[in-house]
């Protein structure tokens, strides 16, 4: 699968750069997951948004959904015919959210249950309910064709059970949002908690995303790889940044 970043700043968008949206794609499959801020401009440098077959959210926060509304529009105001509804994945947890995702003829709100894995495409996905002020999923992606995977952590702080699902992930994306110094914090990880995260749960590679707009980046990046204790690939994210795997 082929993953881009559309956006990794966590909270609000800064610098013209976006918030939290990865691109993935296989078999020709295209598959959103989180559509924040600035989500429909870096897409369309990659795939025409109409082309997308669908997109699945972690949860209802502003940073996180800010452009789905947008992406509905457009797909509503193009001229073009027999453009498929988007199926939009969601959980029912919040259903003035998950309300929102059907527009009729645009798209259709598809709720996913957060006990089973949910088969979308090329991809078989399962579902682990974080630590978060609103109910938030981490998601375990698998490439069915190759038994690749990728997990994103979403929004969390760190809990008990959250290696045993990063476990021996190929490409590991997380939520790291502080400097070492705010551990067991309610909504985020830190730098040390997403590097002993990492090492217990046997990861390929790490992606830091979820960024915060005024700390020193490579700081943290130093810090996770300091309580890593490995030499796996360790990368800030990035607009744009593609990662095959
Ligand atoms: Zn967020
Ligand atoms: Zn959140």
């Amino acid at each position: 699968m082929e993953i881009t970043i559309l956006g990794f700043w966590g909270g609000y968008p800064h610098k013209g750069e976006g918030t939290t949206s990865f691109l993935l794609q296989s078999e020709g499959y295209s598959l959103l997951l989180d559509a924040g801020s600035t989500t429909l401009v870096q897409l369309e440098q990659v795939l025409d948004p109409l082309l997308l077959d669908s997109v699945i959210l972690t949860h209802y926060h502003h940073d996180h959904i800010a452009d789905l509304g947008v992406l509905q529009y457009m797909r509503q105001l193009k001229p073009t015919t027999n453009i498929p509804e988007l199926i939009i994945y969601g959980h029912e947890e919040d259903s003035t959210h998950f309300e929102q995702l059907t527009l009729p003829g645009v798209s259709k709100g598809v709720g996913y249950d957060p006990n089973k894995s949910l088969e979308v495409g090329p991809f078989e996905i399962s579902f682990l309910k974080t630590k978060h002020p609103v109910i938030c999923y981490a998601m375990r992606i698998v490439e069915k064709s190759s038994q690749k995977v990728l997990v994103f952590t979403a929004d969390t702080g760190y809990f008990e059970g959250l290696a045993d699902f990063c476990q021996g992930a190929d490409v590991l994306i997380t939520d790291t949002y502080f400097l070492e110094g705010h551990e067991r914090h309610h909504a985020h990880l830190t730098s040390k908690e997403t590097g002993l995260l990492a090492k217990e749960a046997g990861v390929k590679s790490l992606v830091l995303s979820h960024l915060k707009q005024d700390v020193d980046l490579e700081e943290l990046l130093s810090q996770t790889k300091h309580y890593l204790e490995n030499d796996i690939p360790v990368q800030l994210a990035k607009t744009q940044l593609k990662i095959t795997i």
